[in-house]
């Protein structure tokens, strides 16, 4: 649980505060649409301010990376500028990770949809931040209305005179390409990412170095996420404080949320970050299926974090560091609900199933871990298994984090910890029944 309650400050997002005025793609997404709602105004003045202005609003901003991890993106996309970068001959990339593959996780899909003109807007003015002289979006394969909305915004804009040469009369030049992924969800990993727009197979690179040293063709390089760049030019326009405005200390800004599952109307909804929880659900989803008492627990960020139980989702904020206290994670804002219809064993399996389909394989405690733990989690779901292979699990969990090259090891362990700490008498029962039922089961759970 919580140590303490965290500070509440949430008001509520007013319309005229939302950035997403087009979620479900109700109005045009082209730029005669894009444009009556905000889009390409006064774009030149911001780029006229320069790169130090921008870096600095976005600094102001508080803005932290939506991807998932929440590095402060003012800092990031200042890497890009260390002291003496005019001498360093090679060209500079902004790379946009449009490969949403996260289980629970829909909200960079509506804004490819409904909003692709303040995406290719954002490449723009953090592509200026950034000194970089073009963007590559690199877009899920499986999002082709996605990926075909977003070209005909590029289009629109090169046809407009906002990208290509003198981008909006400004005398910078920028590019901006589409590039599309084939349905690996490691290439959501960022130096897996590079790889692949490389024409490489898509493994991810040990850091250091970091992009922003040797990124996209050996070039300095900045990987962002779709949202962390499509409200760049929002808060340019109307300012850090702004945005630093909604949330709370080291929280900041407005935040797409993406909540699924057990709730009467499952939605991606933008929202003041540090919305509690429940009121989330409550507000904007009309609540668990069955009410709140029949609520079983919630994975607050998509399926890398830890799952909540039902007494600490009254308590937290949807926040990087509430959640983070709370023993998960904020992640990408999927909110999967769960209500004690659900097979808690059975759901927590699945993942482990996923990350073992979806390990590159390059390194042995993810290759070989996430084959253990989906096989042992597969039995445990029947019950077939010994009381020991729960502290076995949760040992080779503690081999895998932090002893492999990218995340996704990370992840993989993690959902089962959150299962243990959470939820170990159900799996303690479904151990005790079997045996009850088959007689004692050797261990590694063979009959
Ligand atoms: P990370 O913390 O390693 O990196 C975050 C960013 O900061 C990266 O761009 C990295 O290059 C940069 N960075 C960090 N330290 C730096 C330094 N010292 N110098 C320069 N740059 C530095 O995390 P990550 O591996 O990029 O992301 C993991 C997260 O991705 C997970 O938390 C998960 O929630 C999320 N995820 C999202 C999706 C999705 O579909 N959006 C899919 C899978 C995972
Ligand atoms: Fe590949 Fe897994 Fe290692 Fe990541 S952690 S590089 S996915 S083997």
């Amino acid at each position: 649980t919580v140590a303490d309650p965290p500070v509440r400050r949430y008001g509520g997002l007013k319309d005229q505060d939302r950035i997403f005025t087009n979620v479900y793609c109700k109005h045009d997404h082209g730029i005669k649409g894009a444009m009556s709602r905000g889009d390409w105004h006064k774009t030149k003045e911001i780029l006229l301010k320069g790169d130090s202005w921008i870096i600095q609003s976005i600094k102001d901003s508080g803005l932290r990376g939506r991807g998932g991890a929440g590095f402060p993106s003012g800092l990031k996309w200042s890497f890009m500028n260390k002291p003496n970068w005019q001498q360093d001959p090679r060209p500079r990339y902004l790379v946009v990770n449009a490969d949403e593959g996260e289980p629970g996780t829909c909200k960079d899909r509506e804004i490819l949809r409904g909003d692709p003109h303040k995406l290719v807007e954002g490449c723009l003015v953090a592509g200026r931040g950034m000194n970089a002289s073009a963007a590559y979006i690199y877009v899920r394969g499986e999002f082709y209305q996605e990926a075909s909305h977003l070209q005909q915004a590029i289009d629109e804009a090169y046809a407009a005179g906002f990208l290509g040469k003198n981008a909006c009369g400004s005398g910078y030049d920028f590019d901006v390409y589409v590039h599309r992924g084939a349905g690996a969800y490691i290439c959501g990993e960022e130096t897996a990412l590079i790889e692949s727009l490389e024409g490489k197979q898509g493994k991810p690179r040990l850091k250091p170095p970091f992009p922003a040293d040797v990124g996209l063709f050996g070039c300095p390089t900045t990987v962002a996420n779709v949202e962390t760049v499509a409200v760049a030019p929002t808060i340019c326009r109307r300012g850090g404080s702004w945005f630093a405005s909604f949330g709370r200390e080291r929280n900041q800004g407005t935040k797409l949320f993406c909540i699924s599952g057990h709730v009467n109307n499952p939605c991606v909804i933008e929202e003041e970050m540090s919305i509690p929880l429940k009121d989330l659900i409550d507000k904007h989803c009309g609540g668990v299926v069955g009410g709140w008492d029949n609520l079983l627990g919630i994975i607050p960020g998509g399926c890398s974090v830890p799952v909540l139980p039902k007494d600490t989702c009254a308590e937290v904020l949807m926040d990087f560091d509430s959640l983070k206290d709370a023993q998960s994670g904020l992640g990408t804002g999927a909110v999967i609900v769960m209500n004690k219809s659900t097979d808690i064993v059975s759901a927590i399996a699945r993942f482990s199933q996923f990350y073992q389909h979806e390990s590159c394989g390059q390194c042995t405690p993810c290759r070989e871990g996430t084959t253990w733990m989906s096989k042992v989690m597969k039995r445990l779901v029947e019950g077939r298994g010994h009381q020991r292979e729960i502290d076995m699990l949760l040992e080779i969990t503690k081999q895998i984090e932090g002893r492999t090259i990218c995340a996704l090891g990370d992840a993989a362990a993690w959902p089962i910890q959150g299962l243990m700490r959470h939820f170990r008498p159900e799996v303690e029962r479904r151990i005790a029944e079997f045996q009850a039922v088959h007689g004692h089961v050797g261990f590694g759970g063979h009959l």
